[in-house]
């Protein structure tokens, strides 16, 4: 499900969700993702106000793994505080061991009967967040192809993955390697151009990701990793300190 889409299969015009109207209901829309070509149409969600795009026809549906055909990309804006959103500090903080994460959320979390939307903070929030905008729009002062190296914005990466950045991987050869404490995963998912290494500090989480990514080896894994060459060509490590810095994009 797409909160924008294509109304050209050259994907030069956009039309974000809110804007279809009525009578673009019938009106095929291209997807977002460049190796997709799945024709979406603007659908009502039952229950909800939200409007998205979706790959009704049979004859045209989104490739397989197109993150823009699961439902985990939802992103309700209204629902978040994008003056507040520091992209850094974000990533820093999925980072951050366990006690300092303890403080921020005490700060950070609303307390009872208190109303107040907060930034997008989990890795799933700002990725989703990430897929709900163009690459080159702005959330909280940031353009969102700054923010994830995907199929849309590997265009703006000519030489690399490098510094806070989250990556919407694959996985393609060896998967990890016991003895260095280390998962290997390529992104973006189509090109597989960069190699990545996910360098984890401990073994219980390293084991944790290990099984939840072999469980789910055909899937879309989701890091935020602050990226360095590895010193090989067109390879990037980062360290993993907590499993919040890794997801698996489930179908729903
Ligand atoms: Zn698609």
């Amino acid at each position: 499900m797409a909160n924008y889409a294509y109304k050209d299969n050259q994907r030069k015009e956009i039309i974000y969700s809110t804007q279809a109207i009525e009578e673009d209901r019938s009106t095929a829309f291209y997807c977002p993702n460049p190796k997709c070509n799945a024709q979406l149409y603007i659908c009502a969600i039952d229950g909800s106000k939200t409007a998205y795009f979706r790959a009704t026809k049979r004859k045209y549906p989104h490739v397989s793994n197109c993150p823009f055909g699961n439902s985990a990309i939802e992103f309700d804006k209204t629902q978040f505080d994008e003056s507040n959103f520091d992209y850094d500090k974000a990533i820093g903080l999925l980072f951050a061991p366990t006690s300092t994460d303890k403080t921020s959320k005490k700060s950070g979390v609303p307390g009872i009967g208190e109303l107040q939307n907060h930034p997008p903070r989990t890795i799933r929030q700002i990725y989703s967040m990430c897929k709900s905008f163009p690459v080159n729009a702005k959330y909280g002062n940031k353009e969102i192809g700054e923010m994830i190296l995907d199929d849309r914005s590997e265009y703006r990466y000519p030489r690399g993955c490098f510094g806070n950045k989250i990556i919407e991987a694959v996985v393609k050869d060896r998967l990890y390697d016991n003895d260095k404490r280390c998962i290997y995963l390529s992104a973006p998912m189509d090109s597989k151009k960069y190699s990545f290494v996910l360098d984890f500090s401990d073994d219980e989480t390293y084991k944790i990701i290990r099984g939840e990514i072999y469980n789910n080896r055909d899937k879309v894994i989701i890091v935020a990793g602050q990226w360095e060459s590895l010193g090989k060509y067109n390879s990037f490590i980062s360290k993993i300190n907590r499993r919040e810095q890794v997801a698996v994009l489930k179908k729903r």
